[in-house]
């Protein structure tokens, strides 16, 4: 197949999530992608990854394909109690008896990455949307009139509009000449997926413990999905991550922290430094490529932002090209990708902060920061607010980014 051009309305790089929905809010629009993977068929993604999937992240896939919020919500759980202790004793408990949200879709569903994936990908495969395996993006040029694209298997493609949603370390993104700098995590982060037991399993609460003794003073927090939890452990000053995941280490922390019948549950364990960073533009310069996802955006997960943002950009992407690609004028064509620049930007820009301030507060050993938790671990039995802001300050603002405007009054 060398020297091949092949045409195609719109090309998406990339089939994570945020690839993947591009595709499903295109068709959704009336508009058929191709998507490009630079990974095998048959690859492993691995780890839970994102499993706090919001409510609008479900609203948005179930408006852009009809039973796969809903398909979601069925397979994930929604655990309906938070709890947190501080070096012992628990400082807040609130158990929620509904799950929230509107209708069908409730306030969030928590479900590994991988489930959330395999539903993507039978949802293309039902409205026949083409996935090109072992087809890495490693060459773009845009021109006002479209994008040429060159995949390592030699082929070459050519498109109205392409977007970029082929994560954190983006070849669409370097090759528009975006840059992408930001700042990494002072501490590491321990990450492990621990499966569910049939003996005894624990209750379905989302806990945090901060400074926990069952982890020599380091904070955790562990959240169930279906089938099992995952175990976020944050590393103190002078540990060696490499050295906390290996199986013997991760065998103790488990027992300890979750009682020795899950000590041999250990499916899967990673240490993190996390980053937070933008690219300085989401689109190139002659508005026909469009940058989505991790590909765009990095962002510390305290706050479950990652792949939500990602599938909101995805969604707004695929509606900006949907009315270029039906444009009359190239001004209005160029205004619907500029507007969509003008927005995701802003979101990410606010979700940058928000991220960054749950990592802060997780970080921070100044000693306001270590006063302000102690003052309210020592309030909490007589206070509720201050066990609730113990509670909820690893997360972050809930707020979601603002609208933005165009400037037209
Ligand atoms: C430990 C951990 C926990 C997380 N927890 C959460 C959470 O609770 N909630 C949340 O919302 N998010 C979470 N995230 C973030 C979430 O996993 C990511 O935000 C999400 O996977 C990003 O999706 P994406 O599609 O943008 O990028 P990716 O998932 O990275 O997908 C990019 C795709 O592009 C492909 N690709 C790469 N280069 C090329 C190329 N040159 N050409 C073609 N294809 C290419 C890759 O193979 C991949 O398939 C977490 C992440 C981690 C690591």
């Amino acid at each position: 197949m060398n020297g091949d051009t092949t045409e195609a309305p719109v090309l998406v790089a990339g089939a994570g999530p945020t690839g993947m929905t591009a595709a499903l809010a295109l068709h959704a629009r009336g508009v058929e992608a191709t998507i490009l993977e630079a990974d095998p068929e048959d690859r492993d993604r691995s780890g839970s990854r994102a499993i706090y999937v919001h409510g609008s992240t479900l609203g948005t896939l179930e408006r852009i394909h009809p039973g796969l919020g809903s398909d979601l919500v069925k397979e994930g759980l929604v655990w309906p109690t938070r709890r947190t202790l501080f070096r012992g004793k628990e400082v807040f408990n609130r158990t929620y008896d509904s799950p929230g949200g509107s209708g069908d879709i409730p306030h969030f569903t928590s479900v590994p990455q991988v489930v959330t994936e395999r539903y993507m990908l039978d949802a293309l495969e039902s409205i026949g949307v083409d996935i090109h395996w072992d087809a890495e993006v490693v060459g773009v040029d845009s021109t006002a009139d479209g994008v040429r694209v060159e995949t390592d298997d030699g082929r070459e493609w050519e498109t109205e509009y392409l977007v970029g949603a082929d994560g954190g370390g983006s070849a669409v993104r370097d090759e528009i000449g975006a840059n992408f700098e930001g700042d990494q995590s002072e501490n590491s982060f321990i990450i492990a997926d621990i499966d569910e037991t049939e003996d005894d399993p624990r209750p379905l609460e989302r806990v945090f413990h901060y400074d926990a003794p069952a982890a020599d003073g380091r904070n955790v927090l562990l959240v169930p999905f279906t089938g099992g939890w995952r175990l976020d452990i944050q590393c103190i000053e002078g540990d060696d991550p490499e050295e906390l995941v290996s199986d013997d280490r991760m065998r103790e922390f488990v027992r300890d922290i979750m009682g020795e019948r899950y000590e041999d549950n250990l499916t899967w364990v990673s240490s993190y430094r996390f980053l937070q960073v933008m690219a300085d533009t989401f689109v190139d310069d002659h508005r026909r490529v469009l940058l989505a996802g991790e590909a765009a955006h990095l962002l510390a997960p305290f706050g479950a932002r990652g792949m939500n943002s990602g599938i909101a950009d995805a969604d707004e992407a695929a509606s900006a090209v949907a009315v270029a690609l039906d444009a009359r004028t190239e001004a209005v064509a160029r205004d619907e990708v500029e507007l969509y620049a003008a927005r995701r930007e802003k979101a990410a820009e606010f979700n940058l902060g928000a991220a960054g301030q749950a990592l802060e507060y997780l970080q921070g050993d100044d000693p306001v920061t270590v006063l302000r938790k102690e003052a309210a671990a020592s309030l909490a039995d007589r206070f509720e607010t201050a066990g609730e802001w113990l509670d909820d300050a690893p997360y972050g603002p809930h707020d979601t980014p603002p609208i933005v405007s165009t400037g037209n009054y």
